[in-house]
């Protein structure tokens, strides 16, 4: 009986997928292909626990497609034999017209890529894994999440940037909120790590990856997040610098003469930790920072000092406060972080535990005191499964 769920992202710079079973909740396969468009291309993929790897040119996106699910065929399962039920789609950007996970027509994906103006970098890449995907498994349910959609219930006052209404509505200037499965799936597991019914939990949610953002999340609904348009806005990020003054832009057109392609590449490639330190990777950044470099300190304690900021900013927007989550690359493994930027915080009713938050491990679980008011949590994130449960529900 077929019961598995293809779960594909095809991203901007690289593509990740996953084979998995979402009612067991068990991966079966997994990749990752990166350095598409380079010179040499790579592409990791893992069955059964054994790693296998494609090294050669990986000219576009859809080379990559194709090379990766010919690495499914080459190491034992080929997709056709192995029993998929329906194909999960990451798309990044809904837009103000797709929330749910929603089954792709032809006019799903027309305005998908209608929707590209927004995502530039994301929604083209999306609608390559969509066409690969189909053409291949045409009989198969294809089955769009989106990455903003868990954020279309925040109010009007929360989506809306204080500039002229009349240029905000004719070029879509507003706020969406990104990293959506994710927020969702981590303040659902919290209600279930706390025992607790989902409606009564508020939760802030700190998604800490190479991109970063923060929600406050009431009751299982979505009412505050800290990206915006694109995901720049909000935290400090790995190449991306989160908030700053729209007026420094103006600043760098006027006294540096930088246009919008520059800038545009000043803030997603040269800005956040990558700026302020020279690299991208907390655990590199860790390392710098223990050895006395004094850039990885400043922009360690930048990041700290912004996480913090929109902890503070939540924990007024919510009012009550049951939960506050760590999750992704380096909110799930780096303690320091998790430690500092909620430290001196008791009176709020914000307490961790030093040895709770030191212990490495990969379940859910409370580091809190078990005095702290707010418990404060570790819960893995799994988009993957989040998007194979949602494709389920079409089969
Ligand atoms: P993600 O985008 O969720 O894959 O997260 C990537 C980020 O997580 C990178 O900055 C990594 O350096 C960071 N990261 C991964 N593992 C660790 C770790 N053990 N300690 C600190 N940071 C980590």
């Amino acid at each position: 009986m077929s019961k598995l769920v293809l779960v594909v992202n095809s991203g901007s710079s690289s593509i990740k997928y996953q084979l998995l079973d979402p009612n067991a909740e068990a991966v079966v396969a997994s990749g990752l292909v990166e350095q598409i468009g380079e010179v040499e291309g790579h592409i990791e993929h893992k069955y059964r626990g054994v790693k296998s790897e494609f090294q050669g040119p990986i000219p576009d996106h859809e080379a990559g497609l194709h090379l990766a699910y010919r690495m499914f065929a080459d190491t034992g399962l080929a997709l056709e034999d192995a029993g998929i039920a329906a194909i999960g789609h990451r798309i990044v950007h809904g837009g103000e017209v797709f929330y749910d996970p929603t089954l792709i027509t032809p006019e799903v994906i027309a305005e998908i890529e209608r929707l590209a103006d927004l995502a530039p970098l994301h929604n083209p890449p999306n609608v390559i894994g969509i066409r690969v995907a189909q053409a291949r498994f045409p009989d198969l349910p294809h089955v769009g999440v989106f990455d903003t959609g868990f954020f279309h219930t925040m109010s009007k006052a929360a989506v809306t940037y204080a500039i002229d209404t009349e240029v905000a509505e004719k070029y879509g200037v507003r706020r969406y909120g990104f990293h959506g499965t994710s927020h969702q799936y981590v303040s659902e597991q919290v209600a279930k790590v706390l025992d607790r019914p989902l409606a009564d939990v508020n939760t802030i949610v700190l998604h800490l990856g190479n991109g970063a953002s923060a929600s406050a999340v009431r009751g299982g609904v979505a009412v505050e997040t800290s990206m915006g348009l694109t995901p720049l806005e909000g935290l400090v990020m790995g190449t991306r610098p989160g908030d700053i003054d729209p007026g420094a832009l103006l600043h760098l057109g006027r006294a540096a003469g930088m246009d919008v392609p520059q800038l545009d590449e000043l803030l997603n490639q040269r800005s956040g930790l990558k700026g302020l330190s020279g690299g991208n990777d907390f655990r590199e950044l860790t390392l710098k920072v223990a050895a006395g470099d004094e850039r990885a300190k400043l922009a360690y304690d930048v990041y700290t000092h912004r996480l913090r900021k929109y902890v503070g900013a939540y924990l007024a927007v919510l009012g009550r406060v049951d939960a506050i989550a760590f999750t992704a690359g380096v909110g799930e493994n780096a303690a320091s972080i998790r430690a500092d930027s909620l430290s001196g915080l008791e009176p709020l009713g914000i307490e961790i535990d030093i040895a709770a938050n030191d212990q490495r491990s990969s379940e859910a679980r409370i580091i809190s005191t078990p005095g702290s008011r707010t418990k404060v949590l570790v819960v893995p994130t799994n988009e993957e499964l989040a998007i194979a449960k949602a494709a389920w529900k079409f089969v």
